[in-house]
């Protein structure tokens, strides 16, 4: 295709300025599943408590007792309910 002169009341425009891009071919079932092999989610790696055994993050303070497995102390002193 050449230049193709698109006549409006303001004078000659450029047609394929207001094409939008097309793709030329389309996507075949093998290339969309290969573009598609990527998308997936990684399972988390997890470890347990070495003192109350409920699971949390590698190299994180346990969430429910505040043990630390890679310092091997309590690093956060829990509160304790008072009434
Ligand atoms: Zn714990």
């Amino acid at each position: 295709m050449g230049l193709a002169i698109l006549w409006t009341e303001k004078g000659p425009r450029n047609f394929w300025r207001f094409v939008m891009a097309v793709p030329k071919r389309r996507v075949s079932n093998a290339r969309q599943g290969n573009r598609r092999s990527h998308q997936h989610v990684k399972p988390k790696q997890i470890t347990y408590c070495n003192r109350c055994g409920s699971e949390s993050l590698p190299h994180t303070v346990c969430w429910n007792c505040g043990w630390s497995n890679s310092q091997n102390r309590e690093v956060v002193a829990m509160q304790t309910e008072e009434e």
